[in-house]
């Protein structure tokens, strides 16, 4: 793992919307979690406050909304995947609700259970010690609370897939777990294998090189016309390192220059003033996977598009995040601030999914090996 890289914990946390300037608007107090004690944001520091002219100004797309609006066609297919069961909900109930009013097709995967995050965990355990069986029930819980907001967006459980990986785990399949033999074990629940999977059989054990493989068969099975998935500029470690692995994955499917080749479509959960304030934009170009500092300037190359959200689509936004309500009751704020009529994706073409994955595995263990 690069040094400039943060643990940032296991699941989607309020701490990761700590304000980083005066602008912020995030209204999630400072959490208490494990690790976080002198949590800072060394990767994206705010230059020095100076006279801003108009001229200087960077122009972000926030500037003319209207000239970068996505446009769902008919009869998309879109791949939605997700770190933990909520993101996609955060990120995309919009445009999964777009899909299937255009006569198009939806599958939702997610990566994790969620079944690592230990504060929401003891607080529902009231104190009491916490044994691996109370993260795999609460992984189980979160898999049915997922399932019950698809369902309200018309997404019936059979398009839904629960890969099992371990939640806070994902970088290290990417950077010390990759090679079958020497599987991750999660400290939370004590598993190293997957308790769900893509078919029966054996569940894929906790490496890297599974995950990718199932990322990548799940696309060729398929076929999407889109790939939602999380921006590798998230500063969530799931988050951004499941990002590098979707590439990953859309690289080696490439490698066959006959394989259609699907829209991908980035999305931001984890990230310094998102999406309250009209900062993270310009914050976004200037960072590279995970908030390292981006060295190559892909960063400032990628558009960003929107998806404009009708009031009923923000309403059933709301309705389907209401059905979470394990994580609505540890982080109600944060999860509301993603309830508003504009959903924001990064365009990611054959250059990110060419470089990133490699850039990645470069500055990781497994590169270096
Ligand atoms: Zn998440």
């Amino acid at each position: 793992m690069p040094p400039a890289l943060l643990r940032l914990g296991p699941v989607c946390s309020v701490l990761l919307l700590a304000p980083l300037g005066a602008l912020a608007l995030s209204s999630s107090p400072p959490s208490p979690r494990a690790g976080s004690a002198g949590f800072s944001w060394p990767l994206l520091v705010r230059e020095p406050a100076r006279q801003e002219h108009a001229a200087d100004r960077v122009r972000t797309p926030l500037d003319n909304p209207d000239a970068n609006k996505l446009v769902i066609p008919q009869h998309a297919k879109a791949l939605v995947i997700a770190p933990h069961p909520d993101d996609e909900t955060l990120a995309a109930a919009g445009l999964i609700g777009r899909v299937l009013e255009q006569r198009g097709s939806v599958r939702v995967v997610f990566a994790t259970n969620g079944d690592g995050y230990a504060e929401a965990v003891a607080a529902q355990r009231k104190g009491r010690r916490l044994t691996p069986e109370d993260f795999r029930r609460y992984g189980r819980q979160r898999q049915a609370e997922a399932q019950e907001a698809l369902l309200s967006l018309g997404i019936p459980a059979s398009w839904i897939v629960f890969l099992g990986y371990p939640d806070g785990g994902i970088d290290d399949l990417w950077a010390t777990h990759w090679a079958e033999g020497q599987p991750f074990v999660s400290p939370f629940t004590r598993l190293s294998q997957a308790v769900d999977g893509t078919e029966q059989g054996p569940k894929p054990a906790y490496v890297g090189s599974n995950l990718a493989e199932n990322l990548a068969d799940l696309i060729r099975a398929w076929q999407p016309t889109m790939v939602v998935f999380p921006d590798p500029r998230d500063q969530h470690l799931d988050h951004c390192t499941l990002g590098v692995f979707v590439l990953e994955a859309v690289r080696e499917i490439a490698k066959d220059r006959r394989a259609p080749m699907p829209q991908l479509l980035g999305y931001l959960v984890h990230f310094p003033e998102y999406p309250g304030t009209p900062v993270w934009p310009d914050l976004a170009r200037r960072s590279g996977v995970c908030g390292a500092k981006d060295n190559t300037g892909w960063s400032h190359r990628v558009p960003w598009t929107h998806l404009a959200l009708e009031s009923e689509e923000v309403a059933a936004k709301e309705a389907a995040l209401s059905r979470y309500a394990s994580q609505l009751q540890v982080m109600r704020a944060f999860l509301l601030q993603f309830v508003r009529p504009m959903e924001w994706f990064s365009i990611l073409g054959r250059e990110e999914v060419a470089t990133i994955p490699l850039q990645h595995a470069a500055r990781s263990h497994r590169g270096a090996r």
